[in-house]
């Protein structure tokens, strides 16, 4: 392409530059060629991006130059944009990300909104509860800090197995002023003999199965930890440990709420339905019409029987 971008002469207006990348970016087969190219070059001179376009025929200074060279050039090597500038928005709230956390999907909004709703139901009956809500695999901690940015006066509650995501998670946490204790866990595991339940629990696990994985987007595949994506050779591997072990975590009529892949409905609902201690289990779809959020009631206790489903209920 002529007008190389690092062409010392040239002197670069931003309309110009933001032209240049995208058709860069389209030859690099980027699908959001321009939105990316628009968003690295915000990034780069500390703008919003509406902002490009109200200043679209000033040059860029020659170290701004170099900096979104360097940022296009990773950009074309696929990887995404929100590792690139190391945030995400998520519920309308901004999280810091790196490559130790997943980038938080929309699709996990479900979860949010889900958790919401039983909150919102339980407060229904017991208005003045303060309920104890647990994520398992924080990661960023963008679910629970969604969850306890919306529902205040509950006690919340995050594990993940991962140092670094939990040093994330507790960064975003902070920005947004929350009070969230977390633990290093592997899934249940700090929690064994401590003696502790919570009346929700959530989750989204690693669930694509692990032959699945090479056939990721390259955004995915090369860069999001497979740590929070693998879910062995069924995908299924977090989500069995999850809810075979839940109940003895969970309060009565306590809830478990689990972000699953599109195609794992019947055998997540098998999962429930062979522990017999949960109530039927329920299943949430995601804006894109799939199945996304199994909620499953602990509706007995052992050895006391059933017990009135009354303190969830329906959402
Ligand atoms: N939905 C994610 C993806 O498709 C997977 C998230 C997960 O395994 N929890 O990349």
């Amino acid at each position: 392409m002529k007008n190389q971008i690092n062409g010392d002469k040239k002197v670069w207006k931003i309309l110009e530059i933001i032209n240049w990348t995208t058709s860069y970016f389209k030859a690099a087969n980027v699908d959001t060629a321009r939105t990316d190219a628009e968003i690295l070059l915000a990034y780069v001179l500390n703008v919003k991006r509406i902002d490009l376009y109200l200043n679209y025929d000033k040059p860029l200074l020659k170290h701004e130059i170099k900096a979104f060279k360097e940022l296009i050039i990773k950009r074309k090597n696929n990887e995404p944009i929100a590792y690139i500038i190391g945030a995400k928005e998520f519920w309308s709230m901004e999280f810091k990300v790196n490559k130790n956390v997943l980038i938080p999907r929309p699709d996990t909004e479900v979860l949010v909104e889900a958790s919401l709703g039983a909150i919102k139901k339980i407060k229904e009956k017991k208005p003045k509860s303060r309920l104890k809500i647990l994520e398992l695999g924080v990661g960023s901690g963008a679910a629970i800090s969604a969850i306890a940015s919306s529902a205040s006066n509950n006690i919340y509650f995050g594990a993940d197995n991962s140092e670094k995501a939990l040093d994330i998670a507790k960064q975003n946490g902070k920005k947004h002023g929350l009070k969230i204790d977390f633990f290093l866990s592997d899934w249940f595991e700090a929690f064994k003999e401590k003696n502790i339940t919570w009346d929700i629990i959530i989750s989204n696990p690693p669930y694509i199965r692990t032959q699945d994985i090479k056939n990721l987007q390259p955004e995915i595949r090369l860069y999001e930890p497979v740590s929070a994506l693998d879910g062995g050779k069924n995908g299924l591997d977090a989500i069995n440990a999850i809810i075979s072990e839940a109940d003895l975590y969970l309060n009565t009529n306590g809830l478990l709420l689990l972000e699953i892949g599109f195609d794992q409905k019947d055998k997540v609902f098998d999962i429930a339905n062979s522990k017999k201690i949960y109530g039927k289990p329920e299943c949430l779809k995601d804006y894109g019409g799939n199945n996304r959020v199994v909620r499953i009631g602990k509706e007995r206790t052992k050895g006391e029987g059933w017990v009135e489903h009354s303190e969830t209920g329906q959402y």
